[in-house]
């Protein structure tokens, strides 16, 4: 017999954790499932310093905290579950989630999924992937001591990525393709702060190397000039694709390159949920959170409505929650 849980979350980044708490705290038995690091892509983020009550700081202290939070027993945390296993299918009809290790079974299941990073798909960029190639500054921080580095970008998470290359070796370059970057101001601060260089109106075009990266091509976008830059590492940070390989797997509907979900967060088949950077939310770790607060609370009414249906107790903490006459609401609708 397969285990069965109210409600399986897919993805533990911040929009499947927060919906996760909100399962939880109505007394829902809930199932996370992540493939790789809890946090997601915010534990990829060096300092994070725009989530509110989180003072400027190391995003490892942010996501470890949200891991307490979740997986502690009651009533120091909120005992969920949580498995590091990727789902590899799902059967939408039964709401049956299979992994590389198992499968289980579920009232409800929630898609948070949220994004890969972007390729430059440039020659050479897959070749040298672990060789001289990373989308994953701090995992690859140790390979970067008296390196000649270079981060390709302009934004938030590219000036992270150099201001904490900058920490290992002096030599970080960083190469942007427009005239201006796209980063806010304490990201540019600290950008300034660390004395990194700035390469405007470049693209690259190559990436070079023997058994390991030595060099890239760059050319400028005005000029078209062409030159090449030595270089042992190449971080690329420009930006996020929405990871909806599951969700078009199952077949739910998708639109603009998400996942399809009503104002109740499900998407085109019935108790199948989405939410964070997959279902379109805005991309940063305090909206992605919310979108996925907002999606448990949906998911716990559905399943509270399902449990009416079947004639069955609602668990005490929803019990209490909603008056008779909003019960009888739900009956009804
Ligand atoms: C380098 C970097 C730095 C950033 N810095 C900041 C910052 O300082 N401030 C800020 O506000 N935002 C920042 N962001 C953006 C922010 O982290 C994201 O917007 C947010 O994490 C999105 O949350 P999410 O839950 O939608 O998706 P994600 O964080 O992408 O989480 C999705 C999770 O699902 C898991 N998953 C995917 N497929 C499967 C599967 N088949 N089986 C099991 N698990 C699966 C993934 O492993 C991942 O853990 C940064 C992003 C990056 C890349």
């Amino acid at each position: 017999m397969l285990q069965e849980f109210d409600c399986i979350v897919v993805g533990a980044g911040p929009s499947g954790l927060a919906a996760a708490i909100f399962l939880r705290v109505d007394g829902w038995s809930t199932l996370i499932l992540e493939k790789g690091d809890v946090g997601g892509q915010a534990g990829m983020a060096y300092i994070v310093s725009n989530y509110l009550g989180f003072p400027p700081g190391p995003s490892d202290i942010l996501v470890d905290n949200m891991f307490k939070q979740l997986t502690k027993p009651p009533p120091e945390g909120l005992g969920a579950q949580l498995k590091t296993e990727t789902v590899t299918k799902l059967d939408v009809d039964n709401k049956i989630v299979y992994t590389d290790k198992d499968s289980y079974k579920a009232k409800a299941i929630l898609l948070a999924t949220g994004s890969n990073m972007q390729k430059l798909n440039v020659p050479g960029e897959e070749k040298f992937l672990g060789k001289g190639v990373t989308y994953n500054a701090k995992k690859d921080l140790e390979h970067f001591t008296n390196k000649k580095v270079v981060v390709i970008g302009g934004g938030n998470s590219a000036i992270d990525a150099a201001v904490l290359a900058k920490t290992k070796t002096n030599d970080v370059k960083l190469v942007h393709r427009r005239e201006i970057l796209r980063a806010n101001f304490l990201p540019r601060k600290r950008l300034e702060r660390a004395n990194i260089e700035v390469l405007y109106n470049k693209d690259v075009v190559e990436i070079r190397g023997d058994e390991k990266v030595h060099s890239i091509v760059l050319r400028d976008v005005k000029t078209k000039e062409e030159s090449v830059l030595p270089v042992d590492w190449v971080v690329i940070a420009i930006g996020t694709v929405p990871n909806i390989e599951l969700a078009k797997q199952a077949g739910l509907e998708l639109s603009n390159g998400y996942v399809k979900i009503n104002e109740n967060f499900m998407t085109s088949k019935e108790g199948i949920f989405a939410c964070g950077e997959i279902a379109g939310s805005d991309q940063h770790i305090l909206t992605a959170a919310a979108h996925g607060a907002l999606a448990g609370m949906a998911i716990s009414r559905y399943l509270a409505l399902e449990k009416l249906k079947r004639g069955e107790n609602l668990p005490g903490a929803v019990a209490g929650k909603y008056p008779e006459e909003y019960m009888e609401m739900l009956k009804k609708s």
